[in-house]
């Protein structure tokens, strides 16, 4: 080996090491942008060594692949600072198209220029770009859904016609490494193509965030076995990081909803109001006396949803939650797993807010202090607090761990009305009887829990 190519391959070795260390940096919010950083230095070190490698090509290469990054390098960073919160999901289905796309790219390469490869090298070359080219109009059509742009289509014999467009994907796969060319490659794509918009287009928009992790791993294994084709070790763990830690997340978020993954893909789940109706009253109450009681309570529990990130209610909850502090209660916050609509969604509204990370708690963490806490405030979350979950075998949300909310001593739920949640199902929480419904927008309410908090703390 060259000493250039020694010193690539150690270049390569210490983005890799800084891939693992900024990936574990990002399991907690507080070391979360630092991980970031060092995985980008990884990245950054690992590109501009590749540009030293044999057979990048001459000038002309190196001006269209610097064009290529500096087009790509603008987008992302002007999308990046302008994109809200709330439209990171299609974001990072966006950029995860891409990469699927680019793996599929490069894949396409390799079987053009078949004869500098083996066998094997060409095998994982094409099941490579299946699974990118299935990613990426995966994606692309994901991202076109989360954006409005598209809305869930559905047809007759649905499966089966996805079914048949796989088995042909899989024959077109062998006939490309049978015989190789251009054509059978073309063909190839175009069907895999079809198959990544077919599976997406039924999935409800909602049920989107896992399918997009399923692509983000589908992405990261098709980039690696592109790596193995052109000896890349880089691309090799790069794209076994993302594989593993996209099959983790599919895996956790689906478990966290439990349910099955052919469950997300294949179900109508959430579309349909299914449950019985459930007898009793609901008893309204106002932000004054909502206000009253927490700021005369010892300890508050406030539990996140959906509806908090719709009404972009983070700053003002923070606002009220630092006048009861100032006042002596302590409160915490407690965060359902799939609670919103992407994982880590509260937390990122709560860090964006400034809420300090030491009172956000896991369900794990918290959820046996709800029966000695005096309030639960639960602001816009409804399936994360549904104890059908616990109790009711027919519920679909049966089996999924809930926030322990209907233990505190008094509930306070804020939401709009009466809107089921994500699951399309009835909560009971709402109809019990240490349970007072706050009806209003989250952040309207939260203007007047923090008006009420004044008045009466001074
Ligand atoms: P949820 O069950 O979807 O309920 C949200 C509630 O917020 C609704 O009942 C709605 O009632 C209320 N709401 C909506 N807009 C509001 C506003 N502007 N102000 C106040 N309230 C508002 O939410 P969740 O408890 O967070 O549960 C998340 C659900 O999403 C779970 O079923 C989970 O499995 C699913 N999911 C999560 C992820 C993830 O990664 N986090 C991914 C996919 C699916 P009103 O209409 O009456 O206001």
């Amino acid at each position: 080996m060259s000493a250039v190519m020694w010193i690539i391959q150690a270049v390569y070795f210490v983005a890799a090491v800084l891939f693992i260390v900024g990936l574990k940096g990002m399991s907690s919010p507080r070391t979360a942008r630092r991980g970031f950083m060092l995985a980008g230095v990884g990245m950054l070190m690992a590109v501009v060594a590749t540009f030293f490698l044999p057979g990048v090509g001459g000038a002309t290469n190196i001006i269209l692949i610097l064009i290529a990054m500096a087009l790509g390098g603008v987008l992302s960073w002007v999308a990046g600072k302008r994109v809200p919160m709330t439209a990171m999901p299609q974001m990072v289905a966006l950029y995860n198209g891409m990469g699927g796309g680019a793996a599929a790219a490069i894949a396409a390469r390799a079987l053009i220029t078949g004869a500098e490869h083996g066998t094997s090298e060409i095998v994982l070359a094409v099941v490579g770009a299946l699974i990118g080219a299935v990613s990426f109009s995966g994606s692309l059509i994901a991202f076109a859904k989360l954006q409005g742009w598209m809305s869930s289509w559905r047809f007759r014999a649905q499966n089966a016609v996805n079914a048949a467009v796989l088995a042909a994907m899989v024959l077109f796969a062998i006939l490309s490494i049978v015989y190789g060319g251009a054509g059978w490659l073309l063909i190839f794509f175009l069907v895999a193509l079809a198959f990544g918009v077919l599976v997406t287009v039924p999935v409800g928009g909602a049920d989107m965030p896992v399918l997009i992790a399923l692509y983000n791993a589908m992405t990261g294994l098709a980039v690696s076995f592109e790596g193995y084709v052109f000896g890349n070790p880089a691309m090799i763990i790069a794209g076994m990081i993302v594989g593993a830690s996209g099959t983790l997340l599919t895996v956790l978020m689906a478990r966290a909803m439990n349910r099955s993954l052919a469950n997300v893909m294949f179900s109508r789940f959430g579309e349909s109001n299914v449950g019985e109706e459930i007898e009793g009253e609901l008893k309204p109450t106002n932000a004054n006396d909502a206000a009253a009681m927490m700021a005369y309570a010892s300890h508050v529990i406030i539990v996140p949803g959906y509806g908090m990130a719709v009404a972009q209610a983070q700053h003002k909850i923070w606002e009220f939650v630092k006048l009861l502090r100032e006042h002596g209660v302590k409160v915490s916050f407690a965060i359902h797993p799939v609670a919103g609509r992407m994982p880590g969604h509260m937390n990122v509204l709560l860090a964006e807010a400034g809420v300090p990370y030491d009172i956000i708690h896991d369900l794990d963490e918290i959820n046996d202090e709800f029966a000695n806490a005096d309030v639960a405030l639960v602001i816009g979350a409804n399936d994360v607090v549904n104890p059908a979950a616990r109790t009711n075998k027919s519920s679909p949300i049966y089996g999924m761990p809930i926030l322990n909310v209907d233990q505190a001593h008094n509930v306070i739920v804020c939401k709009r009305g009466k809107g089921r949640g994500f699951a399309g199902v009835e909560n009971e929480l709402f109809f019990r009887d240490n349970t007072r419904m706050l009806y209003g927008d989250a952040q309207d309410t939260a203007a007047a829990l923090i008006q009420a908090a004044k008045s009466l703390l001074g």
